[in-house]
Order: structure tokens, then sequence, then C-alpha cells
């Protein structure tokens, strides 16, 4: 048959095929570098909500200060998460100021974000002198980690940072052993400063066995902690790279210790405020509320860096495994990192 086609229609064959080849065929590479895209819709997979900045310290390098003492009513901050979870949040961590200020609320979300909202993970982040045992005792089951940021083991160091009132190391001691009994994972938060960053926290790290221990390098954040005209100036506060990884250095012993560089940090979270926004990272204006505006418009008007997230990560401080009773011993990293 076609020996007997004329060589126009022969040719005209052969197009056809070669532009079905090429239509069908899988593209090489995708067709925009990835960092030269945005994804359509972003999915919000781990929260960290902000819900006060209200805090009993004084930390100088905070750079979440009280610049406001509101707080959402709980209503409002229910149908927020609500929100969060139908756009694909998995994880929240509830932060501030102190969210112990408000125990009850913070109890009430606990349950809300565990027994309703069914998220894998629910975690707390606190400075630890609010922290009673009956709080553990009666919200473990809906809290999956509770971190507890501590910065020095010498309580005169913690004072000059604005966080101690010489109580510290003690309670801090006390919030571990609560947490191993009640089947709580305990994680451990080091802010890198100044003041601390000649400091040996080895023996008291071993002892204390988080999970997971994050040294962060003390951070600047426009706006925040920037100038002397802030509420807080962390400028007296900040370290060197090099510094920050002598640091790290003495305690890479610890099987636990994730440092966390400003490179990695400065933009990776995914923040909501206590008025139920998302913060720009770069500096902007923060969104308007998920309540007013819903999740994916909201998260449009901001820039927040997934890569970085993914690259610090961001996926890794999870859920309890299965039958984990919390401790550095028996958590391995490995069964969380998924
Ligand atoms: S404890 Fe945390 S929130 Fe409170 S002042 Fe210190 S860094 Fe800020």
């Amino acid at each position: 048959m076609l020996s007997d086609a004329s060589p126009s229609a022969l040719l005209l064959l052969l197009l056809l095929l070669v532009a079905a080849l090429y239509l069908l065929a899988p593209p090489l590479h995708p067709p925009f570098p990835r960092s030269a895209t945005r994804p359509l819709t972003q999915v919000p997979i781990s929260v960290n909500y902000h819900f006060t900045r209200r805090c009993n310290k004084s930390c100088g390098f905070c750079f979440h200060t009280a610049t406001t003492s509101h707080i959402e009513p709980l209503p409002n901050q229910k149908e927020a998460l609500r929100l969060l979870a139908a756009a694909g949040m998995r994880k929240i961590n509830f932060a501030g100021g102190e969210p112990f200020l408000y125990p009850k609320p913070l109890g009430a979300m606990l349950a809300f974000c565990k027994r309703e909202l069914a998220l894998e993970s629910v975690s707390i982040v606190t400075n630890g002198s609010l922290v009673r045992e009956a709080f553990l005792r009666e919200h473990a089951e809906d809290l999956d980690i509770l971190a507890v940021s501590c910065d020095s083991f010498h309580e005169e160091t913690n004072v000059a940072i604005g966080r101690g009132e010489g109580d510290q190391v003690a309670q801090l001691y006390r919030i571990a052993g609560w947490c191993r009994k009640y089947g709580v994972l305990f994680k451990l938060n080091t802010v890198v400063n100044r003041l601390n960053v000649r400091e040996d926290m080895n023996a008291h790290v071993a002892a204390l066995k988080p999970f997971r221990w994050k040294c962060f390098q003390v951070l600047i954040v426009q706006g925040e902690n920037d100038s002397a005209e802030r509420l807080r100036d962390g400028n007296k506060f900040t370290i060197s790279d090099g510094e920050f990884d002598e640091f790290c250095e003495r305690h890479r012993g610890q099987a636990c210790l994730v440092p966390e560089p400003n490179r990695l940090m400065a933009k990776s979270y995914l923040i909501l405020d206590e008025y139920l926004r998302f913060l720009d990272r770069t500096g902007k204006q923060p969104s308007r509320s998920i309540l007013e505006v819903g999740v994916q418009r909201a998260l449009e008007s901001v820039y927040w860096d997934e890569e970085s997230f993914l690259e610090r990560g961001g996926l890794y401080d999870w859920a309890r495994p299965e039958g984990e009773k919390g401790g550095c011993g028996g958590a391995s990293v490995e069964e969380l990192d998924w």
C-alpha cells in the first residue's frame, strides 16, 4: 500500500508521526527550573501558630515580641485550624509568646487538632516556666511533642539573656521526667548566641535525653528585633557562622543534635500570627486573616521558602511513633524521618 502512495502523502504521514511522537513523549526535564516556578497550589503541610505574643520572659533576642496582646476567640481559632486542615495541614506547632499563659484554650486546641481534625503531629514550644504536671497528665493523649527552650545550663547566663529567674534548669529536668511519664516526646531548643556560644552542654543534654535537640543560630528578623528602636535588639547577641559551627562541632557527639543555621531558618517557617494571618518571610506585610480570604489567597500573598523547609528537615519532626514513650534513648531519629 505504502509503495502506491505519492511522495507528498508519504511526507505528510512522516510529519504526522514525528508530531505525535513529540507530543506523547514525556519531557526529559521540567519545563522551568524549580526555583523559577511557584506551585499553583501551596500546601501548608506544617504550620507554626503563634497564637499569642504575650510572654512572661524578656529574652534579649526574641523575634516574636509582645507588640500586641491580641488573642482570637477560641471559636475563631478552631475555625482557622479547620480551614488549615482542609487545605492540607498535617502538623501544627503552637508557639508564642508563651502558650502556657493560656492553658485552657491551649488544651482545647490540642484536643480539637487531635480528636476532630486527626492531625498527625501536634506540638507546643514553650519556655517551660509555666508547664505543670497536671496539664501533661490531662492532655498527653493529644500532644505528640513538647519542645522546651533552654539556652544555658548556667542560671546566671539565663538571667543575662532575659529568660531566667534562677530555676530554669531544675524545671527543665522536671518537664523531661513528666514527658517520659506521660508518653510525650521531649524536645530541647537552644538559641546559640553571644552569651552561650562557648558553653559545653554535653553532660546535661546526655542526661536529659531529648529526642531532638535543635540548635538555632540567633536570628535577626526585620521589624522584630533588628534595632534599638524595637522592643528587642538582637544585634547584641549575634554570632558568626564560624562560631555557630564551633558550637555544633563541640556537641556533635549528641545524636539528637539538629543544627539550624540562619541560612536555613530565616524564611522556612510558615507562621500564622495571633490575627490568623500568614507572616511574609521577606519582611513585607502579612496576609489578611485566613478567616476573611481563605487559606490559599492568604498563602499566595506572602513568601515562605518551601525548599528550605524541606532542606532543614521540616517534615522530620513528626508524631510519636506507635508505642513510643518519649526520650532520646528510645525514639530513633530514623523512625520519625519520612
Ligand atoms: S521565652 Fe520565647 S517568646 Fe518569650 S521572650 Fe523569650 S524568646 Fe521570646
